[in-house]
Formats: structure tokens, C-alpha cells, sequence
């Protein structure tokens, strides 16, 4: 269930403030005000979806394209493609996921190191 109070919707109403880096009709993004490396942006849809599940089940596949190449985009506009990038969307609890709006973090500015947890 999404709730309409989660920090991202509030963010896109602009009830309270994020330090904004791109915005159109449907896509969002702002700085995250924890962030893991020197660039670290947060990307939305406006729209309410709680997860990637739930908007990759549900949205439409314009919306999807859209969102996505959106992406790329912001990533080329914050000069993060000569020296690489790293996207990542935690969806649900054992990903860790925190905030119940989708929305895929774009990570560079340095060296980031290895990504995939090992279990064992
Ligand atoms: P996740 O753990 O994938 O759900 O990511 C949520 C992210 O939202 C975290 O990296 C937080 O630092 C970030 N965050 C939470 N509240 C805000 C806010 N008000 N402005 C910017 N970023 C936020």
C-alpha cells in the first residue's frame, strides 16, 4: 500500500525542501542528504509506486522508458559517464529499502569498490 506521507511525496509537493538536479512532467531528482559518494542523486517517478516491483509491474511501458533513459540522462548531465557510475534501487525489507517510493540512487565521483555482498 503506498502512503501518500512517505519523504519522497513529500519532497515532489514540495512540502519540504531537496537541493533539486532535474525535474520534468513525471521524473524527479535531488541530491540525497546522506550521501555515499561525492555524487549521490536520488531519482523518482512522481507518480506512486512503492518499489521497482510495484512500478516495473505496473506502470506503463512509457512511463518505464521514460524513467529509465531519464536516467541516463541525468547521470550524463552530472558528468558521471567518462569516469562510470553505479545505479542501485533497493526493493523491499532484505535490500534494505527505507524510503517506500521507488526511486534508484546514482552513485560516482570516486573509486566506489565492490558492490555484491557475499554470504558466505
Ligand atoms: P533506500 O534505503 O534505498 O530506501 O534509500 C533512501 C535514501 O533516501 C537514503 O539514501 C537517504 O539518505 C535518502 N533520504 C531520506 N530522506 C531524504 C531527504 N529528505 N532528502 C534527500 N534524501 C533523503
Amino acid at each position: 500500500m503506498y502512503d501518500t506521507n512517505n519523504v519522497f511525496a513529500r519532497i515532489i509537493r514540495g512540502e519540504i525542501p531537496a537541493a533539486k538536479v532535474y525535474e520534468d512532467d513525471s521524473v524527479l531528482a535531488f541530491k540525497d542528504n546522506t550521501p555515499s559518494a561525492p555524487i549521490h542523486i536520488i531519482v523518482v517517478p512522481k507518480a506512486g509506486y512503492t518499489s521497482f516491483e510495484h512500478f516495473t509491474r505496473t506502470a506503463s511501458a512509457e512511463e518505464i522508458g521514460h524513467f529509465f533513459k531519464t536516467v541516463g540522462t541525468i547521470a550524463k548531465q552530472l558528468g558521471a559517464e567518462e569516469n562510470g557510475f553505479r545505479l542501485v534501487t533497493n526493493n523491499g525489507p532484505d535490500a534494505g529499502q527505507t524510503v517506500m517510493h521507488f526511486h534508484v540512487h546514482i552513485l560516482a565521483g570516486e573509486p566506489l569498490g565492490g558492490v555484491l555482498g557475499r554470504r558466505t
